[in-house]
């Protein structure tokens, strides 16, 4: 890690409008919240990899944005970070109201209101629990919750998890889709960030109906919503839910050597 810009044979970021992102070169000018700055020395990443140098200040700006990366080039921080530190310095104003877990009954769904701020949607068990790690490495000594739902496993324990608070929601497709169809267990009407990793496994295949329709976000207003896109490749499925859902002027990183 603590990859160098020089060893890279090519970065290239494509936008569609005129403003240009300039890489950070460091955590500490990448204007994020003194927290998240603690977090990531305790994490002991000391330099940012250049996909995290290139989406960090794309996402302060505001923009939507594809990402394209190697396998092992940092994404999960990538879109963390940033995304992290934007929702810690709301956090106050956006907390939601926690219920009270005495009133909770484990199994009864009615008391379940889950109203995550940011949703990481991924193709794997394995994958989630590993983004939910690192979130709540990230998470540490803030308000914000994390919480992480898969399928194969008990639905009453994820219940329980998401009743006692979710402002990040990890979760695959499949559980996920679940548990919106479900009534009063999980809404998206606080969202404000959704990320997609893996994109390139998460199209195409069996999901890309549940996707769209999340991405659509229903009978709800998506204007506030901020859409990433990361993967490793982008096969045209990826690339046309991109072009499709993501707002007209986002941004495409691709970090790496070319071909
Ligand atoms: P990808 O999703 O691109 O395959 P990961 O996000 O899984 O990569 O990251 C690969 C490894 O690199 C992880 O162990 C992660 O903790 C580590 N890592 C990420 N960013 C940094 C950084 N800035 N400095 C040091 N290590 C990092
Ligand atoms: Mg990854």
């Amino acid at each position: 890690m603590g990859l160098d810009f020089k060893n890279i044979a090519e970065i290239s970021v494509y936008q569609e409008g005129v403003v240009r992102i300039q890489p950070v070169l460091s955590f500490a000018e990448a204007g994020l919240h003194p927290v998240m700055l603690d977090n990531i020395k305790l994490a002991g990443y000391r330099v940012p990899t250049p996909i995290q140098a290139y989406t960090m200040p794309a996402v302060h700006q505001g923009y939507d944005l594809v990402a394209c990366a190697q396998t092992g080039s940092g994404k999960t921080a990538a879109f963390l970070i940033p995304i992290l530190s934007k929702l810690m310095g709301k956090a106050k104003k956006l907390a939601a109201p926690r219920p009270n877990p005495a009133t909770f009954i484990p199994g009864v769904s009615q008391a379940v209101r889950a109203e995550p701020l940011l949703l990481i949607v991924c193709p794997t068990r394995e994958l989630a629990t590993q983004i939910f790690d690192e979130t709540r490495r990230f998470c540490y000594r803030t308000m914000l919750r994390p919480c992480c739902i898969y399928g194969g496993s008990p639905i009453p324990e994820q219940l329980n998890q998401l009743a006692k608070g979710c402002d990040v929601l990890i979760a695959t497709p499949g559980r996920l889709c679940d548990f919106i169809d479900r009534p009063h267990i999980l809404s998206l009407n606080r969202l404000r960030y959704m990320v997609i990793d893996e994109a390139d496994e998460m199209v195409g295949a069996d999901w890309d109906q549940e996707l769209k329709k999340i991405m659509s976000g229903g009978d709800q207003n998506t204007s506030q919503i901020k859409y990433l896109m990361f993967s490793a490749t982008f096969n045209k499925a990826a690339r046309d839910l991109a072009n499709h859902h993501l707002a007209m002027d986002h941004c495409k990183i691709r970090v790496g050597r070319a071909g």
